[in-house]
């Protein structure tokens, strides 16, 4: 019996902190591989994919207290186009064909963001990494992944955690008796104020139906079975 996906688009979101490994900041190339040859088996498959890269393991814009907001965000939403970089190299290493987009125009860099071209790549069954976030502060790279999922009409967002392997109802690094859900809707995660997403992100999730798996990268074998329907993490509708 082969084993069939249950997916055939998706979008994966890897955080700034996923690329840094346990280095904590900065590019781990040993993880990038890792997470690079999950990627490569589930595009092998067929599953059409795209990657949101963050950027907190270089910049976060609220980490400066004192610099201008906006400019702090345009230096975040520079690190992911590092991070997307990174990822692009260590896949092409694995003869995967890969297309990085940014958000803000470096045609030198990698391509604009243009959604037809974006999907005509995913039919080609190239891999398509979006980088710059959404281009424009005050946004997230989580809501980056909402929007680009709800424009290229991906089935599900995979949104891999470094350091937890769910949604949990307290901080699980903190509280020991924190109790992990496996099924949640998004409204409970706004009124409980669960801090998985921003509320950007969780709303614009919630306008276009699009369910969210939350699950660990600590064992990346978590891409590849996640893809193919294993019950891991917290499954948000
Ligand atoms: N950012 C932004 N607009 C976007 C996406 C990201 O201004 O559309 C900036 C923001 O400053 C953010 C930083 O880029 O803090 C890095 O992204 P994020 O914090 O989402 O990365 P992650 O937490 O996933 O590593």
């Amino acid at each position: 019996m082969t084993m069939e996906p249950k997916y055939k688009r998706i979008v994966l979101k890897l955080s700034g902190e996923a690329m840094a490994g346990d280095k904590g900041i900065g590019i781990d190339s040993s993880v990038v591989r890792l997470y690079a040859s999950e990627i490569k088996k589930i595009s092998e498959l067929g599953v059409e994919t795209c990657i949101v890269v963050g950027g907190g393991n270089f910049w976060r814009g609220r980490d400066s207290q004192d610099m201008d907001r906006a400019t702090s965000d345009y230096m975040g939403m520079l690190g992911t186009v590092m991070n997307a970089l990174a990822l692009q190299d260590a896949l092409e290493q694995m003869d995967v064909i890969t297309r990085v987009m940014t958000a803000i125009e470096m045609k030198e860099v990698a391509e604009p963001y243009i959604r037809r071209r974006a999907i005509r790549h995913l039919e080609k069954q190239r891999v398509v990494i979006f980088s710059g976030g959404i281009g424009n502060p005050y946004f997230s790279t989580d809501t980056t992944a909402a929007l680009r999922a709800a424009e290229i009409d991906a089935e599900v967002i995979l949104l891999a955690k470094k350091g937890v392997d769910g949604i949990y109802d307290s901080d699980p690094n903190v509280n020991p008796d924190a109790v992990k859900y496996e099924r949640l809707d998004y409204i409970e995660i706004l009124k409980k104020n669960l801090k998985i997403m921003d509320s950007t992100a969780t709303s614009l999730c919630m306008e276009n139906k699009i369910p969210l798996i939350v699950f660990g990268i600590d064992n990346e074998n978590n891409i590849y079975d996640v893809v193919m329907g294993k019950t891991l993490g917290t499954h948000v509708e």
